[in-house]
C-alpha cells in the first residue's frame, strides 16, 4: 500500500507514521528526517538546506523530489511506502503521481490555532525520531520510547513556526483539494489522543 500522511506541522504526522509503519510494515519515509540527518552529518545537501529549514521555508523541489525518488527505488519500498512530509506542494505531488502515485492520502486535521502550542512544547528523540510534548513528559531528557536523547528542533521556535504555518497554508493545503479530486483523501480528526487517532487511521487503511 502506498500512503501519504498530510497535515500541518505539529498535526502528529511523525508520531502516527511511526505507529502505522510498524503495524502495516511499510517503510516510513520522512523528508524532514532525511534533511535533518544530512544537516547533522554536514553533507553537501545538509549545508545547502540548513538555513532554509531553520527559517521554516521549503527546500528546493528538484532536490526534494530526487531524494524521494531515490529512496522509493530502494528494495524495502517494493510493496509500498508511507510518506510523511512529502509532497509539500502541487509540483511535488505531480512528480510523485508520475512515478509512484499514492493509493490513499490521510489528512490529519487539527485547528491551526492549536499548533503553535503543540510545536513549541515538542521534544524530539535523536535516535528513534519520536516526539513528545513537555506537558506529558515534563523535564525528562531521555526518550520514553527508546532512551535516546531528547532535543528541541532548531525550527521549533515561534518565528519559524509562524513561517512554516504560512508555507503550509499557501503551498501544502492546496494538496487537500488535489487529492480529494482524485478520490484519495481521507480526513481524520487529529485533535484527539494519539491512540484514538491511530485507531481511526487503521479503520481506513486496513
Ligand atoms: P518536517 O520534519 O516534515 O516538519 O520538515 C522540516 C522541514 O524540512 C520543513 O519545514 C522544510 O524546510 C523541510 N522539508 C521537509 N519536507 C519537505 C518537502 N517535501 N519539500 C520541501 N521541504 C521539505
Amino acid at each position: 500500500m502506498k500512503l501519504i500522511l498530510l497535515g500541518a506541522p505539529g498535526s502528529g504526522k511523525g508520531t502516527q507514521a511511526a505507529l502505522i509503519s510498524e503495524k502495516l510494515n511499510l517503510p516510513h519515509i520522512s523528508t524532514g528526517d532525511i534533511f535533518r540527518d544530512n544537516i547533522k552529518r554536514k553533507t553537501e545537501i545538509g549545508l545547502k538546506i540548513k538555513s532554509i529549514i531553520d527559517g521554516g521555508d521549503l527546500c528546493p523541489d528538484d532536490l526534494t523530489i530526487e531524494i524521494v525518488k531515490q529512496r522509493l527505488s530502494e528494495k524495502d519500498c517494493e510493496n509500498g511506502y508511507l510518506l510523511d512530509g512529502f509532497p509539500r506542494n502541487i509540483t511535488q505531488a505531480k512528480a510523485l503521481d508520475e512515478s509512484a502515485a499514492p493509493d490513499k492520502v490521510i489528512e490529519l486535521v487539527i485547528p491551526l490555532e492549536k499548533i503553535e502550542k503543540r510545536i513549541t512544547g515538542r521534544r524530539s528523540c535523536v535516535k528513534c525520531k519520536s516526539s513528545f510534548h513537555v506537558d506529558l513528559i515534563g523535564n525528562r531528557k531521555d526518550c520514553p520510547t527508546c532512551g535516546g536523547e531528547l532535543f528541541v528542533r532548531d525550527d521549533d521556535n515561534p518565528t519559524s513556526v509562524k513561517e512554516r504555518l504560512a508555507v503550509y497554508k499557501t503551498q501544502t493545503a492546496p494538496l487537500i483539494e488535489y487529492y480529494a479530486k482524485q478520490g484519495k483523501l481521507v480526513p481524520i480528526n487529529a485533535d484527539l489522543p494519539i491512540e484514538e487517532v491511530f485507531a481511526d487511521i487503521l479503520k481506513v487503511v486496513k
